[in-house]
């Protein structure tokens, strides 16, 4: 393996780094040892929003760049040095902007909601009681999961046909509707694979003269952008041991394991121990 060249990982979290219903990483930390061995880059690419990433990067003592809600946002810590265009700076990082404003997409929703006549909720109108009980998360978090700034999660309670109608309508109205594990996302112009392409970018600009070798790691739709935009693309199975059918891309590599376990496998099999 080159040792000139800059290595950098986008992981998705939940259901891919984290476990499905405990968000653990613990089935992962021998290839999350490897990569801090290796000094490769670990982004988090998450719908999780900005503080709700920040939890996850202390715990894993992680000071790279990351990506929150769907490719809503990119923060790079100013203190890391890389020199590109941002839209604004936000306790230490630089903020690029991709994703629609908040109050853009609730007034959307509620357009839509009406519209299709559809029962459908955003994470706004659960209680902090009821994300609890949806998602598993602790409180705290359950609190930072409802702050979002460029998206805006919900659960649709309908038929098949229901879902296929609030896509098409969401279509329609110019915006963008991906999933995740738990939630539906509305969203503006992005997506995780938006994302990584700016950031990859922004290091080609600031290492001219280095190569960049990408990887992503991820388990639902909301990810499919995200592999396309990488080298090596790992899918890993999703809680109850299945892949997600729609995702499909060429080279894409089926890991063996669920979550985090694929994950470790995957790292693991790729950079080695
Ligand atoms: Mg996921």
């Amino acid at each position: 393996m080159n040792n000139n060249e800059i290595k950098i990982v986008f992981t998705d979290l939940d259901g891919t780094l984290l476990d499905h219903s405990t968000y653990s990483y613990s089935e992962a930390e021998k290839a999350l040892k490897s990569l801090r061995e290796k000094s490769i880059h670990l982004v988090l690419c998450s719908s999780k929003s900005r503080d709700e990433i920040k939890i996850y990067r202390d715990k894993l003592s992680n000071n790279e760049p990351f990506i929150s809600e769907n490719g809503g946002a990119i923060y790079i810590p100013e203190k890391y040095g890389l020199k590109c265009d941002f839209d604004k700076t936000d306790n230490g990082f630089l903020v690029v902007e991709i994703g629609s404003e908040y109050k853009i997409l609730k007034s959307a929703f509620e357009q839509i909601k009406i519209k299709t006549g559809i029962n459908v909720k955003s994470i706004a109108e659960f209680t902090v009681d009821e994300i609890v009980e949806l998602t598993g998360l602790r409180r705290e978090e359950a609190c930072l999961a409802q702050k979002k700034e460029y998206s805006l999660p919900f659960i649709i309670d309908g038929s098949e046909e229901d879902v296929k109608n609030i896509q098409d309508e969401i279509s329609l109205s110019g915006f963008n509707y991906t999933e995740g594990a738990r939630f539906a996302y509305l969203m503006g112009g992005n997506d995780k694979g938006k994302a990584v392409n700016i950031l990859v970018d922004i290091f080609r600009k600031n290492y001219p003269d280095t190569k960049i070798l990408t990887v992503g790691l991820g388990d639902s739709l909301n990810d499919l952008p995200m592999l396309e935009a990488v080298d090596k693309k790992f899918l890993v199975k999703k809680e109850f041991g299945n892949y997600e059918e729609r995702i499909k891309v060429g080279d894409l590599i089926y890991v063996d394991g669920i979550g985090p376990v694929g994950w470790n496998k995957a790292i693991l099999g790729l950079f080695g121990k």
